[in-house]
């Protein structure tokens, strides 16, 4: 019996961290529904995906060998065919761009209630309570679904699966009808052009208002060789153009879980906050002490940053 069936995201030949994050979920929700966690992954390399996504707890991997990059109607042909064979509870995918892409269209073919940006699902094998944030994070809500459903889930919100597995991976034999196929995937531009994935990062030093001009800039770019780290930013940042749009963390910039999150000059409105709270650990170096980002930080460093940004460069150079 399959109760999850999870879709693993990739994008330009790599596996995206969201894939082992749906392993979690998936899993979670398998041993909730008394079932088994099967996994998809379709176009690209896909048998070295699949090994890669033998981890522990998934049972089956699905490979559909068709293509080398995200293609919205393959995947909604693959997707339904998989559904129709295996007849999954749940289906969860990434809340990814190719995630919401393809997830609607699945959930509409096969007429399945959808729930998108979750960043909890629990289950008593009826009902599907599903959480998701509003207000940029100041509120919870949570949705109660019944029977089978169609859910999108946000990256950084479930631990990514470690440990190797002893799934069964299995090629599955879709039908493309091609002449359903109507886009096809010609380039990949990054926004911004930016060159850097900052949700990709180990380190991210992020600066924020309290950097005062784009020339005082150099001293986050020293600390940030220093440490070996990837510069980030709130949002005023790149609002003035100092930073591009690929840089800014948050709601309506990117969400990162690294391990270390150094937050200079950085409030901590929740807007921000929504895209850098799975950070392992946060270190803050702010002048208010009573700034929203000092009650989340492991590490917090109540100074003025043009006086802590230096003297650390110095101690990690
Ligand atoms: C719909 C919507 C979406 C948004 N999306 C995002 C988003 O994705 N990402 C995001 O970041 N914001 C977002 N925002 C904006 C957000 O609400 C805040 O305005 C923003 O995060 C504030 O950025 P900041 O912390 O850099 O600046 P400020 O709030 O101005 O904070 C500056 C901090 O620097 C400190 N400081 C000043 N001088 C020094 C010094 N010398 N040394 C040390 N500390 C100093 C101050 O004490 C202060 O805490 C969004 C807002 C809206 C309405």
């Amino acid at each position: 019996m399959t109760n999850v069936l999870a879709v693993a995201d990739h994008r330009r030949g790599e596996l995206r961290d969201v894939s082992y994050e749906l392993i979690t979920a998936g899993r979670q929700l398998a041993d909730e529904t008394g079932g088994e966690l099967h996994v998809a992954v379709i176009s690209g390399t896909v048998d070295e995906f699949a090994d890669k996504l033998n981890r522990e707890g998934v049972d089956a991997v699905h490979t559909v060998d068709y293509g080398e990059e995200f293609n919205h109607d393959v995947y909604a042909q693959v997707l339904t065919q998989l559904y129709d064979e295996h007849a999954p509870q749940y289906v969860v995918a990434p809340n990814s761009v190719n995630g919401l892409d393809y997830a609607p269209a699945v959930a509409n073919a096969l007429n399945l209630p959808i729930v998108t940006d979750t960043v909890d699902l629990e289950s008593d094998g009826d009902t599907l309570v599903a959480t998701r944030e509003m207000y940029g994070g100041k509120v919870e809500t949570t949705t109660e679904l019944e029977g089978t459903v169609v859910a999108t889930i946000r990256g950084g919100e479930w631990p990514a699966a470690e440990g190797t597995g002893d799934a069964a991976i299995e090629a599955f034999d879709a039908e493309i009808d091609e002449d359903a196929v109507g886009s096809t995937v010609t380039g990949f531009e990054e926004v911004g052009g930016g060159d850097v994935d900052i949700s990709e990062a180990d380190v991210l030093v992020s600066v924020g208002r309290g950097i005062e001009e784009e020339e005082n800039l150099e001293i986050i770019r020293d600390l940030a060789d220093a440490l070996d780290a990837t510069v980030s930013s709130s949002r005023p940042i790149v609002d003035s153009g100092w930073l591009p749009k690929n840089r800014q963390v948050g709601q309506s910039g990117k969400v990162v879980t690294p391990d270390v999150y150094i937050a200079i000059g950085i409030s901590g409105a929740v807007q921000h906050v929504a895209g850098m709270k799975g950070s392992d650990t946060i270190v803050a170096i702010n002048t208010d002490p009573n700034a929203p980002i000092m009650d989340i930080a492991d590490y917090a460093i109540h100074d003025d940053l043009f006086d802590v940004v230096p003297a650390l460069t110095e101690e990690f150079q």
